[in-house]
C-alpha cells in the first residue's frame, strides 16, 4: 500500500496557481470591497467586483474544481479538492470566486447524480455557467432538523403536478437563488420512517413561495430566509430522484459537502494560527514577547496539533469518497462524521485561542478574527449537530465491536 501525501507536479502547480490567484485578484477585490463597504454603499460596483473576480478565475480555468470536466469543472477528486477548497478559503469570497461555494456545491453534486437529463440542462448547465443560484431547503422551525422524519412541510399529488404546503426556515441563498432543492413529506405510511420524503425542483419566485423575512443572525442578516410554502404547484417532471428518495438523496449530498465544508475551515483556522504566531511575536508583556511565554505557547501547540489532526482526518475522508467513486462498498460516512466534528470544533477553539492572544484587538472588527468566530459557531450543529454525529460515531464504534470483536472498523480502518 503506497501512502503518499504529495501532489503530482501538475496539481501542486494548480494549487500554487489557486493560492497565486486568490492573493493577487481575490485578496485586493475583497480588501476593496471590504474597505468601501461596497456590499451596502453601492451595490452595482460591489457586483462588478464579484463578477469581475468571477470572470478572471473563468479565464484562469479555476472554475468548478469539484465538478468533472464535462459540466466545465476542472474534474479534482475529493484528496486534491480539499486542497485548493482549503487555498481558496483562505479569503472570504474565494470560495464564491471559483464556484465551489454552499450550498451551490453541494446541490450540484446532488444534480448530476439524481437529475434527469432534462433536469440537468435546465438546473445543473446554468448553476456551473454562474448564471443561477440555488439554495437547499429542508429544515423548519417547528420541529428537530437533526431528525429529517420529522418534516412536516407535504406534498400531494393532483393529476400532474404536486400541491406542496410547509415552512422552512434557514435557508441559505433562498433570497437570491433562482431555484430550491426542497424536501417535502410525500408518504403517509412509508415502510421506513426514512422513506416519507421526496426532493422537489422549485423555481423562484413560484406562486406559493413567500421568503417571509431574512433570518437576524449573530453574524447579520446575510441571506438565511425563512420560507413559507402555501399551495405551490409544482409539476411531476421536477420529481428530483425518486418518490420517497429525499432522504437518501439529502444523505447523499451531506456527505462531500460536509467534507467540502471542512476543507474550507481548515483554511480559516489556519489563518486564525498564522494571525496567533504573528501576534505574540510582535506582543511585549512583562519582560518579554508573548511568544517566549509558556502560557501562549501551549495555546499554540496545542492549536498546531490540531490543525494537523483536522487536515489528516480530512485528507483521509477525501480519499475513501474517492475510493468509493471506485469501489461502492468503500464506505467513508464514519470518517466523514468524525471529519467534520472534529474540525468544527477545532475551529471554534482555535480561533477563540488566537482571539485570546489578540486581546482587545481581537474582539474588535479591525482584525478579521471577529467575524470568523461568528460564523464558526453554526458549524457545531448545522449539517449534522455535534451530538448526532457523537450518537452516530459511537453506533459505529459499537456495532464494529459486536460484529468483529474489535473497534478497529470505527477507527478509520487503517492499516495500523
Ligand atoms: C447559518 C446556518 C445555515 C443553514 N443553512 C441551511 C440550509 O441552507 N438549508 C437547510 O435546510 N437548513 C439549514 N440550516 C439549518 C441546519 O441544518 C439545522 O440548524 C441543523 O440541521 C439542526 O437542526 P435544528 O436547528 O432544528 O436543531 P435541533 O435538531 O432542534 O437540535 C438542537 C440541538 O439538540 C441536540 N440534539 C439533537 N439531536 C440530538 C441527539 N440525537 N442526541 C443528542 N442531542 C441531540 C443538539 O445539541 C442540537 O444542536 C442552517 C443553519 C444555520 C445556523
Amino acid at each position: 500500500m503506497a501512502i503518499d501525501f504529495t501532489l503530482t507536479p501538475e496539481l501542486e502547480a494548480v494549487r500554487l496557481q489557486v493560492r497565486e490567484f486568490i492573493d493577487d485578484v481575490v485578496r485586493p477585490g475583497e480588501t476593496r470591497i471590504n474597505s468601501e463597504r461596497l456590499d451596502s454603499t453601492d451595490r452595482n460596483e460591489y457586483l462588478k467586483v464579484l463578477l469581475g473576480m468571477r470572470a478572471q478565475a473563468r479565464e484562469a480555468g479555476l472554475w468548478l474544481p469539484h465538478m468533472s470536466a464535462e459540466w466545465g469543472g476542472m474534474g479534482l477528486g475529493h484528496v486534491e479538492l480539499a486542497m485548493v477548497q482549503a487555498e481558496s478559503a483562505r479569503t472570504y469570497y474565494g470560495p464564491w470566486v471559483l464556484n465551489c461555494q454552499a450550498p451551490d456545491e453541494g446541490n450540484m453534486h446532488t444534480l448530476e447524480h439524481w437529475g434527469t437529463d432534462q433536469q440537468k440542462e435546465d438546473y445543473l448547465r446554468p448553476l456551473c455557467e454562474g448564471s443561477k443560484w440555488s439554495c437547499f431547503a429542508m429544515t423548519e422551525p417547528e420541529v428537530a432538523g437533526s431528525d429529517p422524519t420529522l418534516i412536516r412541510t407535504n406534498a400531494y399529488k393532483d393529476g400532474e403536478e404536486w400541491v406542496i404546503n410547509g415552512h422552512k426556515w434557514f435557508i441559505s441563498n433562498a433570497h437570491r437563488a433562482n431555484f430550491a432543492i426542497l424536501i417535502a413529506r410525500t408518504e403517509d405510511d412509508p415502510d421506513i420512517p426514512q422513506a416519507a420524503n421526496t426532493a422537489f425542483l422549485i423555481d423562484i419566485p413560484s406562486d406559493g413561495w413567500t421568503e417571509v423575512r431574512q433570518i437576524e443572525t449573530m453574524h447579520g442578516s446575510t441571506g438565511h430566509s425563512e420560507i413559507r410554502i402555501e399551495d405551490l404547484r409544482v409539476h411531476e417532471s421536477k420529481m428530483l430522484g425518486g418518490q420517497g428518495q429525499g432522504h437518501l438523496l439529502g444523505q447523499y449530498r451531506l456527505g462531500p459537502a460536509r467534507l467540502a465544508h471542512c476543507m474550507r475551515w481548515i483554511a480559516q483556522a489556519e489563518t486564525a494560527l498564522d494571525m496567533m504566531v504573528d501576534r505574540s511575536l510582535n506582543r511585549y508583556a512583562h519582560g518579554s514577547l508573548l511568544a517566549e511565554k509558556q502560557g501562549i505557547q501551549w495555546l499554540i501547540a496545542d492549536s498546531t496539533m490540531e490543525l494537523y489532526q483536522a487536515k489528516l482526518m480530512v485528507l483521509h475522508a477525501a480519499y475513501k469518497i474517492d475510493a468509493s467513486r471506485k469501489d461502492s462498498a468503500v464506505d467513508f460516512k464514519g470518517e466523514v462524521s468524525m471529519a467534520k466534528h472534529f474540525v468544527a470544533n477545532m475551529l471554534n477553539r482555535v480561533i477563540d485561542r488566537s482571539i485570546q492572544v489578540h486581546g482587545a484587538l481581537g474582539y474588535s472588527t479591525d482584525t478579521p478574527l471577529a467575524h470568523m468566530y461568528q460564523h464558526a459557531r453554526w458549524a457545531r450543529f448545522a449539517d449534522g449537530a455535534d451530538e448526532v454525529h457523537q450518537m452516530r460515531i459511537a453506533q459505529r464504534a459499537i456495532g464494529a465491536w459486536k460484529d468483529t470483536g474489535s473497534t478497529h472498523r470505527a477507527t478509520g480502518d487503517l492499516p495500523i
